[in-house]
């Protein structure tokens, strides 16, 4: 959430280190978009270093998380085009208030809602 804030009206993004069962870290990411107020990108050397990092905690890259600036924290067209299965998506978004974070998994094609729950 912070990162979302200090980055509007820009999208921010990152990547989510963890294991099967736990988002363990995040890792702020630059948004390499060419339109970051509506869309995201990862850098790719971020992307690797953050795969090598994760392995030598014995973690690993599980998903990413970016923001939506002036809208809800549900998947746009954008991101269902760019999406993947076995990763989790996790969107913040700011047109709530206070914002609203909420994970995402492709599922079949389709986004399916993953709960999210704060243990520590
Ligand atoms: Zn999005």
């Amino acid at each position: 959430m912070r990162h979302a804030r200090q980055s509007a009206p820009f999208e921010c993004c990152g990547l989510l280190i963890g294991d099967e069962s736990a988002i363990v870290d995040l890792y702020h990411v630059q948004n390499i978009a060419s339109e970051p107020r509506r869309m995201y990108s990862v850098d790719p050397d971020a992307y690797f270093h953050a795969i090598r990092e994760a392995r030598s905690r014995g973690l690993q890259v599980i998903g990413a998380y970016h923001s939506h600036p002036g809208s809800l924290a549900v998947p746009s067209p954008t991101d269902r085009e760019h999406a993947f299965s076995g990763f989790l998506f996790v969107i913040v978004g700011l047109a709530d208030d206070p914002p609203t974070v909420l994970g995402w998994e492709l599922i079949a094609g389709n986004f399916a809602a993953v709960p999210l729950v704060k243990t520590a």
